[in-house]
């Protein structure tokens, strides 16, 4: 008789513990769902905004023969700070929309050299202080990407790279097969990531050192939204002669289309 009360007993505890994990759980996806709605409608109308200051400033800057030495500068600052506000609304906007189920991964056979071209030309300005070395061997194989969401993560990585590490210090980018893939490297010489935090960086609004110059915590959580959606895998880890790693792997299913030779 004792053995049945305390077996009830277990039971109801464990489904009333149950019941409260169930709830918690609940009150987080709703508090998610909320913060997402709220970034992103704040986002969307940020947009507009940017535009135009970003359109005055760069008319501005076309304009120099009119301008004062100091002018210039200061219309550079702003269309240098209102471009990275651009990437951290995009990042902002496009988390939402990976989140929300909406992004289709169109996958085409392309070489990576193609994307790695596209993106240092969208890093220009934030790449200027840093020597990157771009390293992609010849016999790397087509792989078959969605080329404007691997290029958000290439992006997303060398900024990084540029923003937390001193200026002058190098950045490479590097690419090998390996498997039955291609791994991408992009390595760095700055203060690396605090031990312990090699995981917890890629999730949401996770920042490892919050101090610092740059974002909100969200350019790591997309690229990994991106490149598992390819079904790879991406990490960080620390150089041994310091500076940051970031891998990611992107898998080659299937056999690229043959090219006829004319
Ligand atoms: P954000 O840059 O907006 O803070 P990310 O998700 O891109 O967000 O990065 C998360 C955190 O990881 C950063 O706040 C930073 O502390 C750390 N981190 C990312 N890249 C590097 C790097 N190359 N070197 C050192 N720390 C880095």
């Amino acid at each position: 008789l004792l053995e049945t009360f305390a077996n009830q007993t277990a039971l109801a505890i464990e489904r009333a513990r149950l019941a409260d994990e169930t709830e918690r759980a609940q009150v987080q996806i709703e508090t998610e769902r909320m913060r997402n709605l709220l970034l992103s409608s704040v986002s969307h109308d940020l947009r507009t905004p940017l535009a135009s200051i970003t359109g005055a400033a760069s008319g501005l800057i076309q304009h120099q023969a009119h301008l004062d030495a100091y002018s210039y500068e200061l219309a550079q600052v702003a269309y240098e700070e209102a471009e990275r506000l651009n990437r951290l609304v995009s990042n902002l906007l496009e988390m939402s929309r990976l989140e929300s189920g909406n992004v289709q991964v169109v996958k085409e056979w392309q070489p990576l050299e193609e994307v790695v071209g596209t993106t240092r030309l969208r890093l220009e300005k934030p790449l200027r202080d840093h020597p990157l070395t771009i390293r992609l061997p010849e016999n790397l194989p087509l792989v078959p990407i969605d080329g404007t969401l691997i290029e958000q993560v290439l992006v997303n990585l060398l900024e990084n790279a540029a923003k937390y590490t001193p200026a002058q210090t190098a950045i490479t980018l590097s690419a090998w097969p390996e498997g039955n893939g291609v791994v991408v490297e992009i390595a760095d010489r700055g203060p690396g990531i605090p031990p312990g935090d090699e995981e917890r960086i890629f999730d949401k609004f996770y920042r490892a050192r919050p101090n610092t110059a740059g974002g909100v915590g969200l350019g790591l959580a997309i690229c990994r939204t991106i490149v598992e959606a390819h079904g790879g895998r991406i990490w960080a880890a620390n150089h041994p002669n310091g500076g940051a790693v970031f891998r990611f792997t992107l898998p080659i299913d299937g056999k690229p289309p043959q090219i006829p030779i004319d």
